[in-house]
């Protein structure tokens, strides 16, 4: 079954469920890669700091896939902040990746203390008026830092992908992006595969269904709105992952899913990372 996609703020389309690409050795990243589209993924997501855009890049050109058929995003790594360095930046990733257009461009995470994210983000808004960015967005943004973006620029974010599963569901940050017409985009949707699907009520809901508990994370993810991006490289994990849009969790399931916030972070804190 299809993938559905949501409508960003300045019209571009994108798939709500991707495939990622963090801690892929570039020389797997072409298989994994190669495997996610065979099975049906169209949107990929990568970023310079994973070192693994040529690998992305090379299963890319082997799909044969129409260019306009995928969509592909990339990430500004935080030594790279500044308007100059991302524009040398930006065309280091679109070399690697072997394209001449990225669909998306993100700032990697907001490096409050290094002060350089406004500029950073006029150096996208550059790349995506010369049209080598089809959206940019920002990643890892807290809300005072999407209010000073919004208040200093133009181009108000598409996308701010953020840490976002059962047991860190953001509300507060969902509310502030759909008041603002900002995309959602949850990284490690299954919480790292580290414990999540094995909590018990996510366990019951799988069974309930006759699913896995990765899809039964994913479906909640999709049902909440959220864009995910799942990553394995086990190929039937790849498949499985994908296979979500067959079946619908009902209200019990989605008060259960509620109960789960923690309001924990398995990742770094974005008000102080890379500082
Ligand atoms: P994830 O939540 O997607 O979990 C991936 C892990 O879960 C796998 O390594 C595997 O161990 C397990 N898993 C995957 N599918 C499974 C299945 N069907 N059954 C059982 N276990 C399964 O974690 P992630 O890789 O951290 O996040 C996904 C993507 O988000 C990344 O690859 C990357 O593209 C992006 N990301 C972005 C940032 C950021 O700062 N912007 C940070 C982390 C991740």
């Amino acid at each position: 079954s299809k993938v559905p996609s949501i409508t960003l703020n300045n019209g571009v389309e994108m798939p709500q469920l991707g495939f990622g690409v963090w801690q892929v050795p570039d020389n797997e990243a072409a298989k994994a890669v190669g495997t996610a589209l065979e099975a049906g993924y169209r949107s990929i997501d990568t970023a310079a700091i994973y070192e693994n855009e040529t690998g992305t890049g090379k299963a890319i050109a082997a799909s044969g896939l129409p260019r306009e058929e995928l969509f592909v995003t990339t990430k500004l790594w935080n030594s790279d902040q500044g308007y100059d360095s991302t524009l040398r930046a930006f065309d280091a990733s679109l070399e690697k990746l072997g394209l001449d257009y990225v669909d998306l461009y993100l700032i990697h995470w907001p490096v409050p203390a290094k002060g350089t994210y406004v500029d950073t983000y006029k150096a996208l808004e550059k790349i995506h008026a010369d049209g080598r960015a089809k959206a940019i967005g920002v990643s890892n943004f807290l809300t005072p830092h999407l209010e000073r973006l919004i208040g200093e620029t133009s181009v108000v974010p598409a996308v701010n992908q953020i840490e976002l599963h059962p047991q860190l569901q953001q509300s507060a940050a969902r509310e502030f992006h759909a008041a603002h017409g900002i995309a959602t985009e949850a990284w490690s949707p299954l919480g790292q595969g580290r414990g999540l699907l094995e909590v018990p009520t996510i366990v019951a809901v799988a069974r309930k269904h006759d699913r896995t508990p990765a899809q039964v994370v994913l479906r909640w993810h999709i049902q909440t709105g959220n864009v995910v991006i799942p990553k394995s490289v086990t190929p039937s994990r790849i498949k499985e992952n994908i296979d979500v849009f067959d079946f619908e969790l009902d209200a019990d399931d989605l008060a259960a899913f509620a109960a789960l916030d923690e309001g924990r972070r398995l990742g770094p804190d974005p008000a102080v990372f890379g500082a």
